[in-house]
């Protein structure tokens, strides 16, 4: 009985802990996240906070010391630990990449052969050496890779890029993306059932906050005459609702435009004979 919440394993500190904090807040769950704490329990959710380091997260997952975890699919796919993939999180992208010395000669993958390369991610760089067919030496080390080429300890680095302004910074070009990561949470695989439907509940909620994120919504006045053309452009959950304006002959509409074509759209509804468009952010989207 007293089992009976989820345990959710976040980063302590690092660049997953705010948005993974932000997201679970999103989602309407309360619980106190004061620095320096290593674990917290919901007041209005069943489910307990565990602060770690991102690295010991799939472990602790696997393990079922936590039963889910947020963490990068780099560092999941690296652990190589026996956890399901609950959900992907669209937030702290960034990708895997090798990078030589500026002024380096590089034609292709093939000019890594016979070379040394520093990384912290031995295991996803093995799997791209092999399926490439190079042999090249991998050097782990576990911090502050980017120097390792002008200290003379790899010809090469393997390391996180997301803007490449660290790369830069260190005289050196990224040459090969070779795994491509956000963050993920992830699920022990066997929870119990009643684990399972907690997790689905913040799955759903998670869901509510992702589209309604994606989403906008719009507001727009339009002559009867167009309503047909203009409402042909727009999804809406359904269809578009439309109510009579006071103003003889005009009506407003009101929908719900996807980020993707956002602008498209709106440059297609004013061609269309829309006028007066708002456009308002969504904070929770279910259907
Ligand atoms: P810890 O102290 O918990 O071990 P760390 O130093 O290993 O933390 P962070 O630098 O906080 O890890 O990165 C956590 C995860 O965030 C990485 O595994 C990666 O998925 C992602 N990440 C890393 N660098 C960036 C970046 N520059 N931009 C966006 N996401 C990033
Ligand atoms: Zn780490």
């Amino acid at each position: 009985m007293s089992q009976d919440f989820l345990r959710i394993a976040v980063q302590k500190s690092g660049r997953l802990s705010e948005d993974s904090l932000t997201l679970f807040k999103e989602c309407g769950i309360k619980f106190d996240s004061k620095a320096g704490k290593l674990k917290t329990t919901s007041s209005n959710f069943p489910a307990e906070f565990l602060f770690l380091r991102d690295d010991d997260i799939p472990g602790y997952v696997e393990d079922g010391v936590a039963d889910i975890g947020i963490v990068g699919e780099n560092v999941q796919v690296e652990t190589g630990r026996n956890v399901d993939i609950a959900k992907k999180l669209g937030f702290s992208k960034c990708r895997l990449s090798i990078a030589i010395p500026r002024g380096d000669s590089y034609q292709g993958v093939q000019d890594l052969q016979g070379r040394s390369i520093a990384t912290s991610y031995p295991t996803i760089l093995g799997n791209f050496l092999k399926e490439n067919e190079i042999e090249a030496e991998i050097h782990e080390i576990s911090g502050s890779v980017e120097i390792a080429p002008s200290i003379g300890l790899a010809h090469a680095v393997c390391d996180i890029v997301s803007s490449g302004s660290t790369l830069l910074a260190n005289g050196l070009s990224e040459v090969e993306v070779i795994f491509k990561s956000e963050a993920v949470m992830i699920a022990h695989p066997s929870l119990s059932e009643a684990k399972r439907a907690i997790l689905s509940k913040l799955l759903f909620r998670i869901h509510a906050v992702q589209t309604a994120k994606n989403n906008k919504y719009i507001v727009l006045n339009a002559p009867n005459e167009k309503l047909e053309a203009i409402t042909a452009l727009l999804p809406g959950m359904k269809a578009p609702t439309i109510v009579p304006l006071g103003t003889e002959g005009w009506s407003a509409v009101h929908s719900v435009l996807s980020e993707e074509d956002f602008w498209d759209k709106i440059d297609a509804l004013r061609t269309a004979g829309a006028e007066g468009i708002l456009v308002v952010p969504i904070e929770k989207m279910i259907y």
